[in-house]
């Protein structure tokens, strides 16, 4: 099957130029080498031009919260992308730029060289610009693929304003998709191998060698971005990636609808990371699962008998709707707010009644009130507050859960909700091995109103927007060992 054409979008309007040597897949996002439609409408274009292909994965060194632990992850991912690329009929490039900026000029010196550019739409962070300033300096044709979810983001022009209004949208409009799948390995179909890499590439851009991707943790230390941010407790690369999903799915989806919430659970997935950096394809997942249940697209309900509700479309076990509600639903709601609103990350894009109802609160007396490092450094009177941040500064994550309760404390400990706004994209996206996402917006314009509705009574600071406390969070959930295993005792020798 070839890739969908609602896949693919045109980011400049220049022809392909069938003379020169190679098709160039530049690998942003989806950083894998299987299920991965750019991967195979690059090898399209081999297959149409009988030309080699060249797959460069790179990492910058200059962009907002590089650190050691992001780094590590990436290289670990290329490092498997290295392997499963041996003996292939591909060249698979991989470059790690030594310092800020020694990788300028680098994918412009490729798109003079090569046939056409395909390369990864995502919708979020410096990606977007990046792409669009390199489109618009290419020589050739450049491609953007989208391999982000199971629904095409440009097949709607709709924004949805709610999880509700997005879940009507798919229960409408899903199926058909579904039946599109990236092929697992698209790297069967024949096509000719690269003979000689263009000439200053290896001179100039020198690639990683195979020790600098072993050692992933030793390579992302020598480069200078933030060492204060150490590697978290996930493994980067698509083998970890399937290997935790698979156990996930065989060990804990049946009871994640009972263990999701509960921090002393290890309940949820965890794969956010390895899905934030494309090392898992939503695809793979969605066919691994509807295996696992037995599933048919015959299973499928029709939004008229369900109308938006979270159980009963997919025609799956509770627990498995419940795990698509977040992993499509949730997910893909996050990617459809960032690829067509362009201020997704500013406050002005929230909500007018949230907008106003903060405004009306804004010079609220706030009793108590922690500044950026008090933050950073989990250093507030709320031991539960300060368990998540220092699960968040030790291992890069944060229970989810608690992610939201994160939020509104901060919202209700800053001077202003512009300022909790800047603090938790801040924390979020240095910390958080999975931030940087449009999932990241979503989460945390969540905490002031997005996706939300008002809810009364009215509070102080917070208005109408949705009140959490850590009081009724302890009442709710089983606390007792996560309190623990992130005390400040405990991660003290941990943190850096
Ligand atoms: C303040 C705040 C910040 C957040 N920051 C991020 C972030 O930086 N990156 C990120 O991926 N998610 C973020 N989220 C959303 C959510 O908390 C995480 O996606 C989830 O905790 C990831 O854990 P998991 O992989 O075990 O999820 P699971 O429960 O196993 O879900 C499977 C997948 O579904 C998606 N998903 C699950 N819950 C949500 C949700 N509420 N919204 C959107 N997608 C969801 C994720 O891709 C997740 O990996 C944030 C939420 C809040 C409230």
């Amino acid at each position: 099957m070839k890739v969908p054409v609602s896949r693919i979008r045109a980011a400049n309007t220049n022809s392909p130029d069938s003379s020169q040597d190679f098709v160039l897949y530049w690998m942003t996002s989806f950083r894998r080498l299987q299920f991965n439609y750019s991967l195979q409408r690059a090898v399209e274009w081999c297959r149409e031009l009988n030309k080699p292909l060249l797959v460069l994965e790179a990492v910058r060194a200059d962009y907002e919260w590089a650190s050691v632990r992001l780094h590590s992850f990436i290289i670990q991912g290329m490092h498997d992308n290295f392997s499963a690329a041996a003996g292939r009929n591909i060249t698979y490039y991989p470059y790690i730029e030594p310092s800020p900026g020694s990788g300028s000029g680098m994918v412009e010196y490729l798109t003079r060289h090569c046939c056409v550019v395909v390369t990864d739409d995502y919708p979020c962070f410096f990606l977007p610009r990046m792409l669009k300033a390199v489109s618009r300096r290419s020589p050739v044709l450049v491609e953007a693929i989208d391999s982000n979810g199971l629904l095409p983001m440009h097949t709607t022009g709709t924004v949805f304003p709610t999880a509700y209004a997005f879940r009507r949208y798919l229960q409408s409009s899903l199926a058909g998709f579904l039946s599109e799948m990236p092929q697992e390995n698209c790297l069967k179909e024949v096509i000719p191998l690269m003979q000689r890499l263009p000439e200053d590439l290896p001179r100039r851009w020198p690639a990683a060698s195979q020790a600098d991707l072993s050692n992933a943790v030793t390579t992302a230390r020598r480069i200078p971005v933030d060492r204060s941010v150490q590697p978290g407790w996930a493994t980067g690369g698509s083998h970890e990636a399937v290997k935790q999903w698979r156990r996930f799915l065989i060990d804990r989806l049946s009871h994640y609808p009972e263990h999701r919430n509960q921090p002393d659970e290890n309940g949820s997935s965890g794969l956010s990371p390895w899905l934030h950096f494309g090392h898992l394809s939503v695809h793979q997942m969605f066919r691994e699962l509807a295996d696992h249940e037995h599933w048919a697209p015959d299973r499928l309900g029709s939004v008229r008998q369900t109308r938006g509700s979270r159980e009963g479309w997919w025609g799956m076990s509770s627990a498995a709707e419940s795990f698509l509600d977040e992993l499509v639903t949730w997910r893909e709601l996050g990617f459809n707010m960032c690829s067509k609103v362009k201020n997704y990350d500013q406050y002005e894009s929230l909500p007018e009644w949230a907008q106003q109802t903060l405004h009306e609160h804004a010079s609220d007396i706030r009793p108590v009130t922690y500044d950026f490092e008090q933050l950073q450094n989990a250093a507030t009177h709320d031991p539960l507050w300060n368990a998540a941040q220092n699960q968040l500064l030790t291992e890069g994550r944060m229970h989810n859960y608690l992610r939201m309760l994160w939020g509104k404390k901060i919202l209700q400990w800053s001077h202003t909700p512009q300022q909790a706004l800047k603090t938790m994209i801040t924390l979020n996206n240095r910390f958080a091995t999975d931030g940087r996402d449009p999932n990241s917006y979503s989460g945390i314009f969540w905490v002031l109103g997005r996706y939300d509705r008002a809810w009364g009574p009215e509070r102080t600071i917070f208005g109408k927007i949705r009140y959490m406390t850590s009081e009724n969070t302890a009442r709710k959930l089983h606390l007792s060992e996560y309190l623990k295993r992130y005390s400040p005792e405990k991660v003290r020798g941990r943190l850096f």
